[in-house]
């Protein structure tokens, strides 16, 4: 008999330091889909939604997309957008009275009326869906796993990579636990272990020490499913930080639990393993302007990711590129639509002189440039590397302004630059540039370090700033390290 099962995403990793709230505008700016849309757009692309799709090709499930929503990080998700989307689900669970829910979630969304979003759109999928239906969901790297999210699922599943490689992948686990499931081999419990650790971002690379080794453990420890979630140190909730969560069968579920907090507490005992040393402006801009290497030289704009929900409008590092005389860069992407305005006013070909950026946060002031409009675009591009590949994304309308050597890409959107086709779809090459600036903290090694000569992990300001002596938390569980040495 085949089943009916329902797929619906709902997807945000809030950064809630970020001024920028997260409405409806903000997840059509991104990626936006409803019923059969989600299939088509979907299908084949490496994202959970794609990973669901792929299981229940297989399976020969009865599918009921609802929608799919992945908005860039930012602020808090308005109470609108939330039961916006939320109301997709329900009433597609109304309507079908599915076998099974699965979910694409992140982990970290913060919403207006529901600090800990994740739980709350799993606390109202559940309760409509009743007792005998599973309800699973596949989770960000970067999840603050709370009680009640454990509470209201039936499986939780995380990214193993970040980069986050294996998004489609892990969609296609928790779709794999749904079919074991629903066809009754699985009698699902989630058991949840947690360390009061609060790594930032670019401590959690997975080719690093230690998440290196603390998943492989993981793997190691039962044949059943554990994920390590790194935890997003940006949201500031009281159930931040990190956590290590089964899926396992009700009997086995306290062996799993056992081995989940072995993890855990080796990644405490290897806290100091998550300290890093970041390159000062100074020194990247010095090395930038002396590079002569045969490949480029790649300067990431850490704290100012707008994938962990940093404006994206930074200058601090572009100031000092400028300031040190360097030529033959590219740089992706400052988010100032009032500047692409200015540029398309001017025309192609034309000068322009625009205040750059700074308008957002407090990352550097605007910086008076005036620069060449090389290209105009609408900004959209496909992605082809190694992450969410095939996934359609945009900057929004998009200048190219050449600014004393340095190409500048301008956009409307906020969006990650972690694939080069955010160059190539705006006309630079960027083998063959000497210097790249990417805002982006980790995701963009997947695709760019086959391509470049030395990466630096540039300490900007911003608010994905490694740095969280700089945040003003009030929620967060404390004692947690780095916040505190000792807890
Ligand atoms: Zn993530």
């Amino acid at each position: 008999m085949s089943h009916t099962v329902l797929i619906g995403q709902i997807e945000h990793e809030t950064n809630t330091f970020s001024s920028l709230p997260t409405g409806m505008a903000e997840f059509a700016d991104a990626s936006l889909h409803y019923g059969e849309d989600v299939i088509a757009d979907l299908t084949g692309t490496n994202t959970a939604v794609g990973g669901f799709l792929r299981v229940a090709d297989d399976e020969g499930w009865d599918v009921v997309p609802t929608v799919a929503a992945d908005a860039t990080p930012g602020g808090t998700v308005t109470a609108d957008a939330r039961s916006t989307l939320l109301e997709a689900v329900l009433t597609g669970i109304e309507e079908s009275n599915p076998d099974g829910v699965l979910l694409a979630l992140h982990g970290a969304m913060v919403s207006e009326a529901a600090r800990d979003g994740d739980g709350y759109v799993l606390e109202r999928v559940s309760r409509a869906v009743g007792d005998d239906v599973p309800v699973m969901a596949s989770l960000d790297l970067h999840a603050n796993v709370s009680d009640r999210m454990a509470d209201h699922a039936d499986g939780l599943f995380g990214y193993r990579t970040y980069p986050h490689v294996d998004i489609g992948d892990t969609g296609e686990r928790a779709a794999r636990a749904m079919a074991a499931t629903l066809d009754g081999d699985l009698d699902p419990e989630v058991v949840v272990e947690r360390a009061p650790l609060l790594p930032p971002l670019p401590e959690l690379r997975t080719a690093a020490e230690p998440m290196r080794s603390l998943l492989a453990a993981a793997a190691d420890a039962e044949e059943e499913d554990v994920s390590v979630f790194g935890g997003f140190a940006y949201a500031d909730v009281d159930h931040a930080g990190f956590s290590v969560v089964g899926v396992a069968d009700r009997e086995r579920a306290e062996a799993v639990r056992a081995a989940c907090r072995d993890v855990a507490d080796e990644a405490y005992d290897r806290r100091g393993a998550f300290d890093r040393d970041y390159t000062s402006v100074g020194d990247a801009a010095a090395e930038a302007a002396a590079w002569d290497g045969d490949d480029p030289l790649l300067l990431a704009d850490i704290s100012d990711n707008p994938g962990g929900g940093s404006a994206q409008d930074g200058t601090v590092l572009l100031e000092a590129l400028l300031e040190a005389g360097v030529e033959d860069a590219a740089l992706a992407t400052m988010y100032d639509p009032a500047a692409v305005e200015a540029a398309a006013a001017a025309g192609v070909g034309e000068e322009v002189s625009v205040s750059l950026g700074g308008h957002t946060e407090a990352n550097g002031d605007p910086l008076d440039v005036t620069g060449r409009v090389r290209l105009l675009s609408d900004g959209t591009y496909r992605n082809r590397g190694p992450m969410s590949t095939g996934l359609e994304v945009s900057f929004g309308r998009t200048a190219l302004l050449e600014v004393d050597g340095v190409d500048v890409l301008v956009g409307s959107h906020r969006q990650q630059p972690y694939d080069p086709e955010a160059f190539r779809s705006q006309g630079i090459t960027p083998e063959r540039e000497r210097v790249l600036v990417l805002k982006s903290t980790v995701h963009y090694r997947a695709a760019f370090e086959p391509l470049v000569g030395g990466i630096r992990e540039v300490a900007t300001p911003g608010l994905c700033s490694p740095d969280l002596s700089g945040f003003a938390y009030e929620h967060v569980p404390r004692p947690i390290y780095p916040l505190d040495d000792d807890a």
